[in-house]
């Protein structure tokens, strides 16, 4: 079992960039909760921790035009060309889940965070307090694609 499966559900949420030229329905099966990475990767892209949640690409559809950036060989990352919202994280496989900028979603702002990794690369004025679970780089490197720079 994934420590997401407690928080899968199934239902809508709308979401839209901040200047609202994209805007994002799910509408299906995803996981309220969000979980955070502090790689190198998604520091830079998000200009400090990267947080998402999931959602089933069959519940994703989208509205206005995006563009995207692959920083790995392995995943791509989603913006709004007007305002620069991240819009999204995902893998190349074409049933990767979407991983979705819990701030496009006025609803999400209730989700708990449940895990946390690159934990021990977290930049000291962020760090992240509860009881979720917390691996460090070396612990999600040798379960999960990576580049060698330390990315995700
Ligand atoms: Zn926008
Ligand atoms: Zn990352």
């Amino acid at each position: 079992m994934s420590i997401a499966d407690p928080f899968r559900k199934t239902g809508r949420l709308d979401g839209a960039c901040l200047c609202g030229a994209v805007s994002i329905t799910v509408e299906g099966d995803y996981v309220a909760a969000v979980g955070v990475c502090h790689c190198g990767n998604c520091q830079k892209s998000n200009g400090l921790a990267w947080g998402a949640f999931q959602a089933s690409p069959e519940a994703v559809s989208v509205s206005g035009a995006v563009v995207s950036y692959a920083p790995t060989a392995f995943s791509v990352r989603t913006f709004c060309p007007i305002c620069g919202s991240n819009l999204w994280l995902r893998d190349n496989e074409e049933d990767a889940p979407y991983e979705l900028m819990p701030g496009l979603f006025p609803e999400a702002a209730a989700f708990p965070l449940i895990s946390e990794v690159y934990a021990d690369c977290a930049p000291a004025y962020a760090p992240l307090s509860g009881e979720h679970r917390r691996g460090t780089k070396a612990e999600y490197e040798a379960k999960n694609r990576h580049v060698a720079e330390g990315g995700a």
